[in-house]
């Protein structure tokens, strides 16, 4: 019987490390996940940077149409100016000339904003663009890292899988059987140490008596809680290397 849990406590071993290795492999296709979504956002932002830019230089040049309009008009406006009959129309042409003049600089006062806003977006615009270069590059140099960190992984698995192979084949059917359904139940764990009477996976103590008989290692036994198959922690058969006699 002992010969049998050794090679249960190896199975579980293996099984743990398959484990580890699977949920490994899910690592770096996320990590690549992650940096995907951060690009869509770099690249979002770029967007946004380059339709602003559009919408400025349309502003742009519509104030400088505006600013034309005006000079336009005040060019009318002195023309009209020089054909006065009276003060009255006179003042009223002045006036209409100091208000054209006005609003002609408060224009031109816009127009230098946007101008400045657009050599600010055009700054941007490099950096982004360089931003999103140097990300892209490194999700590529990334994706690369990954291929071969699986293609390890996989390797390390497919002989870990062979081993598993190996204990099934040495197990009895029916303690496989077993084995495989206790795994499936609880997390993974199908076979637990019991030390100094405690069982080691839910901590629950075994009573006395059977603690005694597992030490005495002569059948198979469960722990009353958990219902995991049970061996003593401290059976120097059990650990390492050796093979214990059946
Ligand atoms: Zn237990």
């Amino acid at each position: 019987m002992k010969k049998q849990i050794k090679i249960l406590i190896d199975l579980q071993d293996c099984d743990t490390r398959i484990g580890e290795l699977v949920s490994k492999k899910e690592e770096g296709p996320m990590r690549i996940r992650g940096l995907m979504e951060e690009l869509k956002v770099l690249e979002w932002q770029f967007e946004e940077e380059l339709n602003r830019h559009e919408a400025c230089k349309k502003d742009r040049r519509e104030v400088e149409q505006k600013i034309e309009d005006l000079e336009s008009r005040v060019v009318k406006s002195g023309i009209k100016l020089d054909n006065v009959k009276s003060n009255k129309e006179y003042q009223a042409a002045l006036k209409e000339i100091d208000a054209l003049k006005r609003e002609k600089i408060h224009l031109e006062d816009g127009a230098i904003e946007i101008m400045e806003e657009i050599e600010e977006l055009e700054t941007e615009y490099t950096a982004g663009k360089k931003r999103i270069k140097e990300f892209k590059g490194k999700v590529e140099q990334d994706r690369e890292n990954v291929a071969k960190e699986l293609k390890a992984l996989e390797r390390d698995l497919e002989m870990l899988e062979k081993e598993r192979s190996q204990f099934c084949k040495a197990v009895d059917a029916e303690l496989l059987g077993r084995y495989n359904s206790l795994r499936k139940n609880n997390s993974g764990f199908a076979v637990s140490p019991v030390i100094k009477g405690v069982c080691q996976r839910c901590h629950i103590g075994i009573p006395t008596q059977e603690f005694n008989e597992l030490i005495r290692g002569e059948g198979l036994m469960a722990c009353p809680n958990c219902l995991r198959i049970i061996y003593w922690g401290e059976d120097k058969q059990l650990q390492g290397e050796t093979v214990p006699s059946e």
